[in-house]
């Protein structure tokens, strides 16, 4: 049963400023669904292979069988989720990869150049396909949110009421009481005008670290909770589906002792670095259990950590997750690159 266990892809970025000045080599090649990384300090027995659901590559011209744009990996795996989210199942989709290696391009894309990431191409497809809707009796709403675990306001909406509807009576928008990043956007079938989504995103602020100029060690996981409401004409009742859709670009994945952070940073480093093991753990065993691999009364660790916690509803029972593993084509991130393969391997 291929879709009930975990997608996984991969997204080898092109080379940044800093590695083509540090004159560096490509350790990545990839053959249909195989990533092979090569360790650069050996001569034997150097290359390892991977297998996985897609293996992206962006630094080739567009003609590369392997390269792939940003609604490529839109359609392949932002799409599928969203179906899922139809059907009534929660959905998470998460970027992984140390810092700077393309998550948040992946999950957010570029503003500047309009290369938009899964999030906002999500967005747009999903209002979309609420405006295309053609049953009389399905109304839906749909509410997002945008929580930041670890340091508070890593992503937050420059101007939440910017989400540009064309708004009709039937359509409220309006900030939450609680917490004034999260918006409700509510509307009935059909009623929803042209979607345009300026979802600006101001920078993560982020603490300088050695693994780049920036590094941004935080969660940011935004939750858009879609309903579709289905009303019965002859008993006069409403039927709901809810699904829950996260997506989520995960803080950088580096080891704290590599990014040579002190005090406080080099806690919350270590909190980071637990909460991804976690979440790695328990991906691997709802894999496990889908695969009946494992017994239902088996343990899955969400207690562990405030992620897994907070999102667990969207990893077992009835959820779809996908993975994007974000790497570096660089020999002199091998390390970083290789782990981040292993880490997606064991989510398989
Ligand atoms: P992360 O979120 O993992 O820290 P970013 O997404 O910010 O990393 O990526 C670092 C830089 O690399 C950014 O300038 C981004 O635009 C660029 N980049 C990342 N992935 C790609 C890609 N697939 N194609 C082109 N540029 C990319």
């Amino acid at each position: 049963m291929a879709s009930a266990s975990v997608k996984v892809a991969v997204r080898v970025r092109p080379f940044n400023s800093r590695e083509i000045s540090r004159d560096a080599k490509c350790v990545i090649q990839m053959q249909g669904k195989t990533t092979c990384i090569t360790n650069p300090k050996m001569t034997k027995d150097a290359a390892k292979n991977f297998t996985f659901d897609y293996s992206y590559w962006s630094h080739t011209s567009e003609e590369d069988p392997h390269f792939a744009s940003q609604w490529q990996v839109y359609k392949d795996i932002g799409e599928e989720m969203l179906l899922h989210a139809f059907e009534g199942y929660n959905v998470c989709i998460f970027a992984y990869g140390q810092t700077g290696a393309g998550k948040s391009y992946t999950m957010m894309g570029r503003q500047e150049t309009g290369q938009q990431g899964i999030i906002p191409q999500l967005c747009e497809d999903l209002f979309a396909r609420i405006a295309q809707s053609r049953a009389h009796d399905l109304s839906y709403s749909v509410e997002m949110a945008l929580p930041d675990l670890y340091c508070v306001r890593q992503f937050v909406l420059q101007n939440p009421t910017c989400f540009s509807f064309d708004i009709t009576e039937e359509m409220n928008l309006w900030p939450d009481s609680q917490q004034n990043n999260i918006k409700c956007i509510e509307g009935k079938t059909s009623k929803f005008g042209l979607l345009a989504f300026p979802l600006h995103l101001s920078p993560r602020t982020v603490a300088a670290t050695n693994m780049n100029e920036t590094s941004s060690r935080s969660h940011a996981v935004f939750t858009i909770v879609f309903t579709q409401r289905r009303h019965d004409e002859l008993t006069d009742l409403d039927t709901e589906k809810v699904s829950k859709i996260s997506l989520v670009d995960l803080a950088g994945s580096e080891r704290a002792d590599s990014s040579g952070a002190k005090g406080m940073r080099l806690k919350e480093g270590a909190n980071i670095n637990k909460s991804l093991t976690t979440l790695g753990k328990v991906i691997s065993a709802l894999a496990e259990l889908q695969n009946n691999k494992k017994k239902k009364s088996d343990f899955i660790p969400y207690r562990d950590s405030v992620l897994t916690w907070l999102l667990k509803e969207n990893l077992g029972g009835n959820s779809r997750t996908a993975m994007i593993a974000a790497l570096s084509p660089a020999d002199i991130s091998y390390e970083e690159t290789l782990s981040t393969l292993r880490y997606a391997d064991r989510t398989k």
